[in-house]
């Protein structure tokens, strides 16, 4: 019931402050046994072509005329193409796709999958202290927790806890990533992009927290990201999305980097819907996919920061 009128209260300041505007949704994983189903993505995009108008990065235009939006999928797992494309194809709606080049081109295990996958293999222990940090492998909120303040290091530390935990599990990943933890086929890519209704989006070579980079690495990562994809693709790369993207993993410094390496358009994961005036494309906000559709279209209708600062009074 809770959920219906969430629904109808969304809809109707949706069309009071119907107005130019881009909204940009994130995807990661998507799958049966994932947080978000593969239902729940086919109704978000059945309601984005109700309700925007889809674009792609390559068409982005700050003289926005009407209500846009843009579906973005970060790191290009697979089921990007086994699960998501299908969906976007039967609904017509287009897709950006960001891939870090080490995992894409070269298959080189993303360092928080390789994390990942050392937790895994710590499932039924009580709990592992690791890096000076402990956590309990069985327990979400607390992998989740530990996982947060990994990522918060510079790389050399992250990489140091990683293979210190990766000690503890005693033995290294496969060099061959098992299913869950692999790419979208080269291939497979090249045959959506042919469509035309799907672009790569620069995300970096390795996926650092990009603040956490020195001058010259911040270069590498960006030009060297942008022009590996440009090389697979033979088209021009315009957009960049920032690894990890929420407020503190980029600034004045990494935006100044990433206007030098001549992006047009950068996604972050602060949340919001983006309005002409008050938006600045190379510090775009997105909407991150609900698994309900109420809660995705209260963020779409802007009152998803009133949740929010509820949430946290709570
Ligand atoms: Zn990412």
């Amino acid at each position: 019931m809770k959920e219906r009128i969430w629904s109808l209260v969304s809809e109707l300041v949706w069309r009071m402050r119907r107005g130019p505007c881009l909204a940009v949704l994130t995807l990661h994983r998507v799958g049966p046994n994932q947080p978000i189903r593969p239902d729940a993505v086919a109704r978000m995009f059945a309601y984005l072509r109700r309700h925007f108008r889809m674009m792609l990065p390559s068409q982005w235009t700050e003289a926005l005329s009407e209500p846009s939006a843009m579906i973005t999928i970060d790191d290009g797992h697979e089921d990007a193409h086994e699960i998501i494309y299908p969906l976007a194809r039967r609904e017509g709606v287009p897709l950006v796709i960001c891939v870090p080049t080490d995992y894409f081109l070269r298959d080189r295990w993303l360092w928080f999958d390789r994390l990942n996958w050392a937790i895994a293999q710590c499932a039924g222990k009580a709990q592992v202290r690791v890096g000076g940090e402990t956590f309990s492998p069985d327990h979400r909120p607390s992998v989740v927790a530990f996982k947060m303040h990994v990522k918060s290091l510079p790389p050399a530390d992250r990489d140091g806890i990683v293979a210190e935990l990766l000690g503890i599990v005693g033995r290294e990943p496969p060099t061959v990533m098992p299913k869950e933890y692999r790419p979208v086929p080269r291939e497979a890519m090249r045959g959506m992009l042919a469509t035309g209704t799907v672009e790569l989006c620069a995300h970096s070579v390795t996926h650092p927290v990009m603040t956490r980079l020195d001058d010259a690495a911040l270069r590498e990562e960006l030009t060297r990201g942008r022009a590996e994809l440009e090389a697979f693709s033979g088209r021009p790369v315009v957009a960049f999305c920032y690894p990890h993207g929420q407020s503190g993993t980029f600034d004045d410094r990494t935006q100044a980097a990433v206007a030098q390496a001549g992006y047009r358009v950068a996604f972050t994961s602060v949340p919001g819907v983006n309005r002409p005036g008050s938006t600045d494309p190379l510090r775009l906000k997105r909407v991150h996919v609900h698994p309900r559709l109420s809660m995705l279209t209260r963020e779409l209708a802007g009152l998803g920061g009133w949740r929010r600062r509820r949430a946290g009074a709570e």
